[in-house]
């Protein structure tokens, strides 16, 4: 198996590569399915080897694609809890900063512009009948040895998943500027959030590949466990 990042360091999208088979993680930002097809050709991958799509949340930086994609193939979808709602509503999970008074700034600002501070056109996944994560899973994507783990606190329906002994954790950690500390940017539940990441650490993986910036390893969520046990409820 094979972890490739077909996009940059700071916003990453995944592929993992079984073989012939393709898992895709995520659907990148601001990207066309053509040139993702591109991307994917450079590997000698076509959109057909795609047989699964793991979407870690449902933040417009990781969806930008997925529509047209469901629309072309008819991969195997895993989301999370609540991911299928968000979809239909086109809006962010998108509560807070990682400080309290810069969300309170966040909606103010969002208002005067009349709307949520993050849309995008909505689009139905029901359609596609997904696979809904809502606890730890490692039945749907047996054949490939992955295990899918509810990790809430970033968003409500932010997943990860165990690939042999590494982590996928989606934006439940971030590595690249300006997150500090391994904090993603925004929080929606400061409890969940914790728990999250303690699990994070529990898991022990030998590398978590994170949504934002390069992999980070088990000592440095230790190393930073004291800010994100800091991390306040709104
Ligand atoms: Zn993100």
């Amino acid at each position: 198996m094979e972890i490739i990042n077909i996009a940059n360091s700071f916003y990453t999208n995944y592929i993992l590569r079984f073989g012939k088979d393709v898992i895709l993680v995520d659907c990148g930002n601001n990207i066309s399915l053509d040139k993702v097809k591109k991307k994917l050709a450079k590997y000698d991958i076509s959109l057909d080897d795609i047989k699964a799509v793991i979407l870690t949340h449902v933040h417009a930086d990781h969806v930008s694609y997925m529509e047209d994609l469901l629309n072309t193939i008819s991969p195997k979808i895993i989301v999370g809890k609540e991911a299928v709602e968000l979809l239909q509503k086109g809006e962010d999970q998108f509560y807070s900063f990682t400080s309290p008074g810069n969300r309170k700034l966040t909606y103010f600002f969002a208002k005067l512009r009349g709307g949520h501070p993050a849309q995008w056109h909505p689009f139905d996944i029901s359609k596609f009948n997904p696979v809904i994560v809502e606890k730890e899973d490692d039945e749907t994507l047996k054949e490939y040895g992955i295990k899918l783990i509810p990790l809430p606190g970033h968003t409500q329906d932010s997943i990860g998943f165990m690939v042999g002994n590494d982590f996928v954790a989606g934006d439940a950690i971030m590595n690249s500027v300006p997150a500090k500390h391994l904090l993603p940017l925004l929080i929606y539940s400061a409890k969940d959030f914790k728990d999250s990441y303690n699990k994070l650490i529990e898991i022990n993986a030998d590398k978590y590949y994170v949504g934002h910036g390069g992999p980070v390893t088990v000592e440095d969520l230790k190393a930073n466990l004291k800010f994100a046990m800091e991390v306040e409820e709104f």
